[in-house]
């Protein structure tokens, strides 16, 4: 692997701000098509590095929190321009991130294949392993 590389994005109208970084290279990095009713309809594709770090930055009051399923993650949408960013799952003073890879602004570097996952059958438990082995630790989070 490379060097820690950053990748910036956000939401349309710029209250919702990401850092992702990753030292795999944007063509490498997996990208996941969650087929649950709520990603689908977003059309996001979702990318993550255990080994990279995940900073998000969000203006006064334009943050919206949705929880759904088994309300385990928050999922991270702009209040004004209604884009979802991605989503975190905190626990124990620690959290995990995903980012929607569409919001990113070198969102066109990112071609790997997209692999379409359903977790539908996941208990809560497994959901949390699962997110806290692949999901990228979040270094800061201020809103
Ligand atoms: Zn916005």
């Amino acid at each position: 692997m490379g060097a820690m590389q950053a990748y910036n994005g956000g939401c349309h109208c710029g209250a919702l701000n990401l850092r992702f970084e990753t030292a795999v290279a944007p063509a490498s990095l997996q990208r996941r098509a969650c087929q649950c009713s709520f990603c689908r309809s977003h059309g996001a594709l979702t990318i993550s590095d255990a080994d990279g770090a995940l900073r998000i930055d969000a203006k006064v009051d334009a943050l919206v929190r949705y929880r759904f399923g088994l309300k385990t993650a928050d999922f991270l949408i702009c209040a004004r321009c209604g884009v979802y960013v991605g989503a975190v799952l905190s626990e124990g003073g620690e959290a995990w991130g995903i980012v929607n890879a569409n919001v990113l602004h070198d969102r066109a570097s990112f071609t790997a294949p997209i692999e379409a996952i359903s977790y539908d059958n996941e208990t809560a438990s497994l959901r949390g392993e699962r997110r806290k082995s692949r999901w990228t630790p979040v270094e800061a989070f201020n809103v």
